[in-house]
């Protein structure tokens, strides 16, 4: 029999146990008559002797409660006490024990996936809604700074354009948790990502006097995955340990740590500080969760870690007792080549050059509309804007324009049917695309940029950068 066998007295003392119960429980076969109580946790001990009780008064009972595990790690056990009867009269309970803690965990991670991708799909829409106005707001600001206006006056809009960035920002960190995906992928060393993340932070760490230790694989394992993404997922990590640790006094230490296996690498960020309560344990994922006064918490930074490790194909999970600090562990599919490919350079800034250019916008929402064919027409170029794909084609049947902006997701034509119609009907004017939007994280959307190979705005726009794209699209169509 694998499982724990025990036959237990009124007071719980082992009258005869198998070996499982002796590894499991702790309870030496060569010497019974020690007592189960000595083996569940403290807190337990009012359970165990409840369901007793009631396996004496003739009951079956099944339960589980916390147990320290024989390699001294809490885990969870669940019993069977069943009454064994002698002529009528109850001497002897039977109990069977079975070690569930990493089942336990295993359904614990699982309910979590479950709630963090339904959350997911709530955040993204959220999102997706909030950042049309946000655009709209912004755009209007830019190009009322475009003014000679009154110091007040600039000042206040300035604000205005501020904060219409920020609720940008926040979309966006939305957005990554929602769904990270969509960034250039490459290989990835995960030490050396280890390595330049902490660089970032060594400075502050050490004002802090904080020692970091890390501990590398040698064998250099490596990742597919966006560099970028990894390293802000890593850098929350550290950030989130740096605020626990400086809540303590005494020894502070970030230990770092990578190790390859033959399928995975893992990454592990251990900190010595105050540790993750377990009432909190299961909500620190959650999106604005967070324990942290107003200002330094924004609840998002585990978020973020979750969606990008979860876009990666990996898993995240914390080990941590309270007062004996925390310990992040994420887990990553490991690639199996061996040498890192050079990052991809980015395309040098063009000077924007000057020149009365024509731009024919594609965009459903009529606010958005008419902020960026002000600024456009601010800055010296034509604008013509319409609502759909449909309504561009047909412009274009009777005018030209040097550059195309359009909108992705839009009713009736979206940006897809619109270019594969662009590349059908009118080949040449493809090089001229530009599309903008609100989600590249949208699955559609992200396929649709990377397969396209058109230039891409992320909505809200900065009109600066709005503009320096559009001029070195009609450049290099012209050229
Ligand atoms: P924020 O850091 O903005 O609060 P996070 O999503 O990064 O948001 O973290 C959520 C919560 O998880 C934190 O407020 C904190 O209570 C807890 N937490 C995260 N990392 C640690 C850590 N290393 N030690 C202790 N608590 C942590």
């Amino acid at each position: 029999m694998p499982d724990a066998i025990a036959v237990v007295d009124r007071g719980g003392r082992a009258l005869d146990v198998n070996v499982p119960a002796a590894r499991l429980l702790g309870l030496p076969a060569d010497a019974p008559g020690r007592s189960l109580f000595e083996c569940v946790l403290p807190d337990a001990a009012p359970v165990l002797r409840d369901n007793l009780d009631a396996a004496f008064a003739g009951e079956i009972r099944r339960f589980e409660a916390p147990v320290e595990r024989p390699d001294q790690t809490r885990g969870t056990t669940s019993f069977l006490c069943a009454p064994v009867r002698e002529g009528g009269a109850i001497h002897k309970v039977l109990v069977l024990a079975r070690d569930v803690t990493d089942l336990r965990r295993a359904e614990a991670q699982l309910q979590q996936a479950e709630k963090l991708a339904a959350m997911g799909q709530l955040v993204s829409g959220v999102a997706h809604e909030i950042n049309n106005p946000a655009a709209i707001i912004s755009g209007f600001a830019q190009t009322l700074l475009l003014d000679d206006l009154r110091p007040e006056h600039r000042e206040m809009i300035k604000m205005v354009y501020d904060e219409a960035t920020r609720i940008g920002r926040i979309t966006s960190n939305l957005l990554a948790f929602a769904r990270a995906g969509g960034r250039e992928r490459a290989l990835v060393s995960v030490n050396d990502l280890v390595r330049r993340t902490f660089a970032l932070r060594s400075y502050h760490l050490s004002t802090l006097n904080i020692r970091v230790t890390l501990e590398l694989d040698p064998s250099d394992p490596l990742v597919w995955g966006s560099g970028s993404e990894l390293q802000q997922m890593l850098l929350n990590l550290l950030i989130n340990a740096e605020q626990a640790l400086v809540e303590r006094e005494g020894t502070r230490v970030i230990a770092l740590r990578t190790r390859a296996g033959e399928r995975d690498v893992t990454l592990a960020c251990g900190d010595t500080g105050p540790g993750i309560p377990p009432e909190i344990r299961d909500r620190i994922f959650d999106p604005f969760f967070s324990t942290k006064p107003e200002g330094i918490g924004t609840g998002l930074g585990l978020s973020i870690c979750y969606g990008i490790v979860h876009d990666h194909g990996g898993r995240i999970s914390v080990e941590s007792e309270p007062g004996r600090g925390a310990t992040f562990t994420v887990t990553l599919p490991r690639d199996p080549r061996s040498q890192p490919r050079p990052p991809l350079e980015a395309p040098p800034a063009a000077a924007p050059g000057a020149g009365p250019l024509s731009v024919l916008l594609v965009e459903d929402e009529a606010a958005l509309r008419s902020a960026v064919a002000r600024f456009l027409n601010r800055r010296g170029m034509r604008c013509r804007a319409v609502g759909d794909g449909a309504a561009a084609l047909e412009v274009l049947r009777s005018d030209d324009f040097d550059v195309i902006l359009s909108d992705v997701r839009m009713p009736g034509m979206n940006g897809q049917e619109f270019l594969a119609r662009l590349r059908a009907e009118r080949p040449e004017l493809v090089s001229r695309l530009v599309f903008s939007t609100g989600d590249t994280f949208a699955p559609e959307t992200a396929a649709l940029i990377r397969d396209a190979g058109v230039p891409s705005l992320v909505k809200p726009f900065d009109f600066t950068e709005l503009e320096r794209v559009i001029r070195e699209v009609a450049a290099k169509a012209a050229a």
